[in-house]
Formats: C-alpha cells, sequence, structure tokens
C-alpha cells in the first residue's frame, strides 16, 4: 500500500480515509450495516458482507494498517487469537511443522501445543536467541517460523535479524507477533519479514475496551489468510473497528509516551533495594539490551520484576498500588498490573513456567499514559510500606 503521507504521525491519521470526505464528516461514520448490495460480484469472497471483511469500516482499516506496517495488504479480525489461529490454520495444512518462539503468548502456546496436534500439524521449539541452534530442527515439511517482538513476561528480544535470514535461506514463511512493539517501534515487513500480527487489543486500540486482531504482510499471505478468515468466521464488527481506528490515531503519542515513562519506572524500581531484579530492554542491564537499541526505536510499555520476596509478598504489592489496577492484558492507557503465575501463564505447569524463568512472585507491568511521577510516587509508597 502506498499513502501520499510520509510521516508515521500524519499516516495514523488520515491514512485510508475515505477520500472524498462521505457527507463531508470529518471522521468517517460507522456503517452498521452486515449486507449490502449486489453490484455483479463474480466472487464469493467479494460479495459484500460484514464475515468477508470487504465492508467499508473494514477496508478502512485494511488501507490504514497496511500502510503503517509498511506493507502490500492487511486484515483486520475479531481478536488476537482470530489473527494468529487464522494464519497458522491458512498456511499450515496437515503433515506440516512450525518452528516457534519457546515462550509463546499462552493463547499460542496452547494453540500449538494442545490444537496443532489434533490438526496433525508439528511443531518445534527454539531459543529465538541463539540461530545456531534453529537449523537441527528443520523437517522436510517446516513451512514457517513464528516469533514475538518481545517475549511475555521477560521480554527476551530474538535475533529478529538472523529469523529474516533463515526463513529466506531455508524458503520458510517469517512470521512475528508485533503486539509488544507497535509499528511505532518496530516495522517487521520492511524489515524483512513476510507477515506482521497483532493482538490490536493492546497498543493498537490501546484503550482497554475492545478486542481485535490484525494481520499485515506479502498480498499474497494475506489474501489466502482473508480466504480463511470467511469461512472461519472471526470478523471485527463495526464498531469495534470504528474503536480501533479512532485508538490508532493516537498511536504515536501514547507508544513514545509510554516508551519514556516505561524506562523512568524501569530505572526507578532497579534502584529501590527492595526490588531484586526489572527485565525491560531499555535498561543496560537487559541481556539484549543492544539488540533492542539496534532494532526498535523505544521498547515499549511493558516490563516485569521482582521483589525481595515471595509470591504473597508480591500480591501485597500489588493490592497496595492506588494508580495501577490488578488485571491481565496491556497496551493500554490504564497502568495494569498482573502476576504471570496466576493469569497469562496459569495454564503452564509450575516446573514449565520455572525452566522458562518465569518465577511464582514475578509481577509484570504495563505502564499506562498516567503521569511518570504519579506512578513513581506510587510504586515508592507501595515499596515502602510496612508487611502487614
Ligand atoms: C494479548 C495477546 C495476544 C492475544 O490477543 P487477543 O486480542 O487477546 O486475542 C496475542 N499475542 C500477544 C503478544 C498478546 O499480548
Amino acid at each position: 500500500m502506498t499513502s501520499p503521507y510520509t510521516r508515521l504521525e500524519t499516516q495514523l491519521v488520515h491514512a485510508g480515509e475515505p477520500s472524498p470526505r462521505i457527507q463531508g464528516a470529518v471522521e468517517m461514520p460507522i456503517f452498521q450495516s452486515s449486507t449490502f448490495e449486489y453490484q455483479g460480484e463474480a466472487r464469493y469472497d467479494d460479495v459484500r458482507y460484514l464475515r468477508s471483511n470487504n465492508t467499508p469500516s473494514q477496508v478502512t482499516l485494511h488501507e490504514k494498517l497496511a500502510i503503517l506496517e509498511g506493507a502490500e495488504s492487511a486484515l483486520v479480525s475479531a481478536s488476537g487469537m482470530a489473527a494468529i489461529s487464522t494464519t497458522l490454520f491458512a498456511l499450515l495444512g496437515a503433515g506440516d511443522h512450525l518452528l516457534a518462539h519457546h515462550c509463546l503468548y499462552g493463547g499460542t502456546h496452547d494453540l500449538v501445543t494442545q490444537e496443532f496436534p489434533r490438526h496433525g500439524l508439528g511443531a518445534s521449539f527454539i531459543d529465538a536467541t541463539r540461530p545456531d541452534t534453529w537449523a537441527v530442527h528443520l523437517t522436510p515439511r517446516t513451512r514457517a517460523i513464528y516469533v514475538e517482538a518481545m517475549t511475555n513476561p521477560l521480554l527476551e528480544v530474538a535475533d529478529l535479524a538472523a529469523v529474516v535470514r533463515f526463513a529466506r535461506s531455508h524458503g520458510l514463511i517469517s512470521i512475528i507477533d508485533n503486539t509488544f512493539a507497535s509499528p511505532v517501534n518496530y516495522r517487521p515487513v520492511p524489515a524483512g519479514f513476510d507477515l506482521s500480527l497483532h493482538s490490536a487489543t493492546k497498543y493498537l486500540n490501546g484503550h482497554s475496551d475492545i478486542v481485535a486482531g490484525a494481520v499485515a504482510g506479502r498480498r499474497d499471505l494475506v489474501d489466502r489468510i482473508r480466504h480463511q478468515a470467511n469461512l472461519l468466521g472471526g470478523a471485527l464488527d463495526p464498531h469495534a473497528a470504528f474503536l480501533l481506528k479512532r485508538g490508532l490515531k493516537t498511536l504515536a503519542l501514547r507508544v513514545r509516551f509510554q516508551n519514556d515513562s516505561t524506562l523512568a519506572v524501569a530505572r526507578f524500581l532497579e534502584a529501590h533495594p527492595r526490588v531484586r531484579c526489572v527485565n525491560y530492554p531499555g535498561l543496560a542491564s537487559h541481556p539484549q539490551h543492544a539488540r533492542a537499541r539496534e532494532l526498535f526505536a523505544g521498547c515499549g510499555g511493558v516490563l516485569s520484576f521482582e521483589l525481595d520476596g515471595d509470591a504473597r509478598a508480591a500480591d501485597r504489592f500489588a493490592q497496595r498500588l492506588r494508580i495501577a489496577a490488578v488485571a491481565p492484558s496491556l497496551g493500554g492507557v490504564h497502568t495494569l498490573i498482573t502476576r504471570p503465575a496466576t493469569t497469562s501463564h496459569a495454564g503452564m505447569a509450575p516446573g514449565e513456567r520455572r525452566s522458562l524463568g518465569i518465577s511464582d512472585a514475578l509481577l509484570r507491568l504495563s505502564v499506562g499514559i498516567e503521569a511518570t511521577e504519579d506512578l513513581i510516587e506510587d510504586f515508592g509508597q507501595a515499596l515502602e510500606a510496612r508487611p502487614a
């Protein structure tokens, strides 16, 4: 997709919007209609119907997202998991094999470990920070390599440039879940990835009020995914599409503020005597700090940390916070804190969690857009409070 606007901030507001404006409306109306008059469409996928992902609310978002991601084509979906599952089922068939990042988002991990075998699909997990260890997992039926921009909740940064090179040299489709970076901090498609996926529930919408997903990348692949999406049925409804498009307009403002605020909070926590460790790629102490600086414009709004106590102490600390809500999810305007052992990674066996480095006391923080000083003061009071 090309746009007359070359800079991200302007693209966020204007790219893909109807021109001329509909009835002069500065903001595009919501097309709350499931079906549209027949105009001689020849193919099933072209008949205009909400589930077919070709109505005005959806098409406008597709154009905007393709331009933001520097991609040929894009598609929105009813959730991040709809984007991920539809993509994998569109591209892999019985007997095919996937190389997958070893520390996947919980839903994706369960999809690969629990649903893949039922459909005759295979997968091997790789340490995405160590390219020399990948080739041994290849099979004659390996079709794709799937990684995440930053892992949850340890914020590990894979060798993304090596993923692109490896995929090209072995004829694999390269797929990245770019949710944690957002196109403000990293644009995978211009960097060589075939597909960039999002839980648009997080930064793209950014207000914790819808679930949505997105796929951007090569046109031939997005076309296959769109056809699969039309059959599996996880289409985004017009009202959620309206909210997503509204959220997108402030994406750059929000994410850049969150980059700066999160780095300040990370530095405060790291310097505090009651904090054992902080995981944030923006900190010089992070094992992939140099790579993150090379790849990303900023490191986003998520960090994780451990206090000098057990899981109960971590829960008490979280309850003492006045600003952060104790809730899963991330990437919105509200600051949220969660203990992954009880939420995103509760489905994993405790031994598997520990082998990935996720202790029961680890807390994950998603920094919102509240004043940085207020957040730091709030963490300060909760850290200083006498244990109950
Ligand atoms: C939340 C999330 C998902 C799933 O998205 P939903 O919108 O909840 O379906 C996938 N990947 C990552 C990295 C996420 O954070």
